[in-house]
């Protein structure tokens, strides 16, 4: 894996090339049936430096990186990889086997934690789809040409886009009202650009989007911040694609203007960091003055172990990154594939922290994205002869939930936020009350899901039933 930098260029693989893909490495896909039926339901897509520098081809099918990219067939209850197995065996029309695909996406949660009903903005009244502004200080911005990513995380929360069910449109023209909505709303610190990933974008169109938050009138946005996978997938896009430059003098540009620019890394195995071109990408962005924190989550048959995670940090503080969160892996998609129960999640991490230094101690977790806000689980106490989490809030809808410890009921298979009952006979957490409030006073102009067909796949299916 040492080898020097090999330059290349973007090729990308969808659901057709698994084939040929696993001809191409020389190995057999466990089940291609399965396969095909997972990934008609669940969006792929890798590219030629996923396949050639990360994924580890004589580790399948344990090795991280294919556990991060390749459907596998745990990823859907028994019942439906089932049912499409069925159709794509008797070779069921493309129709019918879209229809049970989208039955089957749509009990998958594809909208979890209350995204659309509280978090969409709006200016006089008029929604602003495109934009979240869930806490006071940070603006998410969704660009309408950074909806895809450079290979697809197969526990992603924002699958459903990828398949084709909509959450966030933002319509062409809108950037007015964006910059806008941000003259008015001065509370506002922090723009966030996320996706999809906003680096599969061309260097001028991101430039279009950047650019005008540097002006004297936009003053308190003081960082500019850009989540994004394509450090750990697609380095390149900052050392030899075409417009790699223009990208870093847009980031010097940012930095010079006295803003701070975070480039949010989604690093999700010391792997991703290991490569010559992921070192040489690293080192160019940092070279314009932004700094890279670093967040993924914890998920099974990735990184579900206290060894990989002080890697990790110690990677990237070694290479100047910023440990930053460490999630615990969301309500939605194959959850049942990858989840960590909070217990285990919780002493993982505490592991993991106990093996490095100070350095790597910025990180914070395990915490939930719910719709209150960012829970972590601080820990697991005795408390008057129970067994209880001590869990705070990193981020909440109201700042003043922040930093407050609470308690809920000890459970050793509680998955997430809603399984948690209150500890020491309380009805309800604190934050109930108000989030319901909160709810029934948006008068929520609930934007309509919309399920787009998804390309035929059928030469697809014959293929992998060929290689089964
Ligand atoms: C995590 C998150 C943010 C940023 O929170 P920080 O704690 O400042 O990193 C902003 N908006 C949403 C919706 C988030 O989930």
């Amino acid at each position: 894996m040492n080898h020097a930098l090999t330059v290349r260029k973007y090729q990308v693989y969808t659901t057709k090339d698994i084939p040929d893909i696993f001809r191409r490495y020389h190995r057999d896909p466990e089940d291609g049936v399965a396969m095909a039926a997972v990934s008609s339901v669940l969006p792929f897509r890798v590219n030629e430096y996923v396949l050639e520098e990360l994924i580890d081809w004589h580790r399948l099918p344990d090795d991280p990186i294919y556990q991060l990219t390749f459907p596998q067939k745990g990823m859907l209850a028994a019942g439906d990889l089932e049912r499409m197995e069925d159709l794509i065996r008797r070779r069921a029309p493309d129709e019918e086997v879209q229809q049970a695909a989208n039955e089957i996406r749509y009990r998958l949660n594809p909208h979890p934690a209350g995204q659309r009903e509280l978090n969409v903005p709006r200016l006089d009244g008029r929604p602003l789809p495109g934009l979240q502004h869930k806490y006071r200080e940070t603006v998410l911005f969704f660009p309408s040409q950074g909806q895809t990513c450079h290979a697809y995380c197969t526990y992603c929360f924002r699958w459903a886009q990828f398949v084709g069910i909509r959450e966030m449109k933002f319509a062409a023209g809108e950037a007015e009202s964006f910059h806008e909505y941000l003259r008015r709303h001065t509370e506002v610190t922090d723009v966030l650009f996320t996706g999809g990933d906003p680096m599969v974008m061309k260097a001028h169109h991101l430039r279009a989007h950047i650019e005008p938050l540097l002006s004297p009138e936009l003053d308190h946005i003081q960082d500019i911040r850009i989540g994004t996978k394509s450090v750990a997938y697609w380095p390149y896009r900052f050392v030899s694609d075409a417009d790699a430059d223009e990208v870093l003098r847009l980031f010097e540009d940012v930095v010079g203007s006295g803003r701070h620019l975070a480039v949010m890394a989604h690093y999700s195995h010391p792997r991703e960091l290991s490569t010559p071109a992921a070192r040489e990408c690293i080192r160019r962005i940092r070279g314009t003055g932004a700094e890279i924190r670093c967040q993924a989550p914890l998920v099974r048959h990735v990184n579900d172990d206290p060894g990989v995670w002080s890697e990790l940090w110690m990677q990237e503080v070694r290479q100047g990154c910023i440990p930053y969160y460490m999630f615990v892996e969301r309500d939605t998609g194959p959850k049942n594939y990858f989840e960590v129960p909070l217990a285990e999640a919780y002493h993982i991490f505490a592991e993991a922290y106990r093996r490095v230094s100070g350095l790597a101690r910025t990180v914070r977790g395990p915490s939930m994205s719910a719709t209150p806000g960012k829970v972590r689980i601080l820990g697991i106490a005795e408390c008057r002869g129970q067994s209880v989490f001590v869990l705070t809030f990193l981020q909440a809808r109201d700042p003043a939930w922040v930093q407050r410890p609470f308690f809920a009921r000890f459970d050793p298979k509680a998955t997430w936020l809603t399984d948690l009952k209150p500890a020491f006979g309380q009805k309800r957490f604190f934050f109930e009350e108000p989030l319901e409030a909160m709810r029934r006073s948006r008068a929520a102009a609930s934007l309509t899901l919309e399920v787009m067909p998804q390309p035929a796949e059928s030469c697809v299916l014959e293929d992998l039933l060929g290689a089964s």
